[in-house]
């Protein structure tokens, strides 16, 4: 056959992969395979987001897993799983951005929305005879109090059995906790925190045992364009190889940090999860406290933080570096003061994330800033 043009020569080089064989998953960042490929088109199937969520489904003991851009378009996505009139549960104690994002899908969609403290055994007992889905995170931002997943399914189930138990396992990880082995329907991540673990990539993932809910979930993800891309996918694949041992670290380093905070004198309450070693069988490296009311400065976080040298004021958290943060200006900020009040977040609750810096350049550090107040 006649040799091409060199710009159809150029426009058709292409490097065989198959016989490259890279010692890791290369990055795919085309949008098109050839008619052959089971992946069809980036928007609805990628080798890259495929792998991270085979390899998140391992670590949660789950049949499927679909990865999006971030943790609030997981919530979005399962949301999507509605119809308007339905009736949708929430917890009183749950991330700002959610918690808006509750109202405002409601609103538009004519949804019931009921707020319990699904952490009490009187929250429980009150989860209305018809609702459709239960969204709860557990241990809680803020506060950190725990929910028992299998009591609340059951309780919903007795009454609904269709209703759809979804649990926001973001702070505990699949490490820790597994919320489909104890009766939830829908176990969901911002991979944005842990999985990532550096601050550099935002993802969400969603799992179930359920193949009907899958197949919708998934259809939804190919219709909306919510699909995790390929560089993220691949940057998230990555940190999941270390999550096992910044999980221990994190441990590790927040059990003792909590009892170097137990003697500060500058601290009215710590807060910490229950683990009750079969439902969470362990914690990671974000905490809260509150500040006690006689303190010389007006604004106490104010000159704790610009006191702070080793602790980032970015909105990031679970990552490799300490951060500080407080809840009424940065994660519950678009809520409006009453909402806040509501749910006990004022301006001396702070919350703390420790990353794997030495342990005791982390203590001096806290110590000058408390001492400064
Ligand atoms: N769920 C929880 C518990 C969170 O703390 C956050 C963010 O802080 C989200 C969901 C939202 O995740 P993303 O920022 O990846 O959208």
């Amino acid at each position: 056959m006649e040799k091409n043009s060199p710009i159809t020569q150029m426009l058709k080089i292409k490097t065989c992969i198959d016989g490259g064989d890279p010692s890791v998953t290369p990055i795919f960042q085309n949008s098109a395979f050839e008619s052959s490929s089971p992946y069809f088109y980036t928007r609805k199937d990628n080798p890259n987001s495929a792998e991270f969520e085979a390899a998140v489904a391992i670590l949660e003991g789950a049949e499927y897993a679909l990865a999006v851009t971030t943790g609030m378009t997981a919530i979005t996505i399962v949301l999507g799983l509605l119809r308007p009139h339905q009736h949708l549960l929430i917890n009183k104690y749950i991330y700002g951005c959610s918690y808006k994002l509750f109202q405002r899908f409601c609103e538009k969609l004519k949804i019931k929305l009921t707020v319990l403290d699904l952490s009490t055994p009187e929250g429980i007992a009150q989860i209305p005879a018809d609702c459709d889905m239960i969204v709860f995170e557990t241990p809680t931002n803020p506060f950190l109090k725990t929910i028992n997943i299998q009591e609340v399914a059951s309780r919903a189930k007795s009454t609904s059995a269709n209703c759809l138990v979804v649990v926001d396992n973001t702070w505990a990880t699949p490490l820790f906790q597994k919320p489909l082995e104890h009766g939830a329907d829908i176990s969901l991540y911002s991979a944005t925190k842990y999985f990532s673990g550096h601050s550099d990539v935002m993802g969400g993932v969603i799992l179930t045992n359920n193949p009907e809910i899958a197949e919708s979930l998934r259809q939804e993800r190919f219709y909306t364009g919510a699909i995790l891309s390929p560089f993220s996918a691949w940057l998230l694949r990555r940190s999941l190889q270390t999550l096992p041992l910044r999980m221990r670290e994190h441990h590790r380093v927040t059990v003792e940090m909590c009892d170097f905070l137990k003697e500060v004198r500058q601290i009215k309450k710590i807060y910490y999860p229950h683990i009750d070693g079969k439902q969470m069988t362990s914690y990671g490296g974000i905490i809260f406290f509150e500040f006690v009311e006689a303190l010389a400065a007006e604004d106490p976080y104010v000159k704790f933080c610009d006191s702070l040298q080793l602790f980032g004021t970015g909105t990031g958290m679970a990552c490799v570096t300490s951060m500080v943060a407080r809840p009424y200006t940065g994660s519950h900020a678009s809520m409006d003061d009453a909402e806040k009040a509501q749910m006990g977040i004022t301006k001396k609750l702070v919350r703390l994330c420790f990353g794997l810096e030495e342990m005791e350049d982390l203590k001096k550090d806290l110590a000058q800033a408390f001492a400064k107040l």
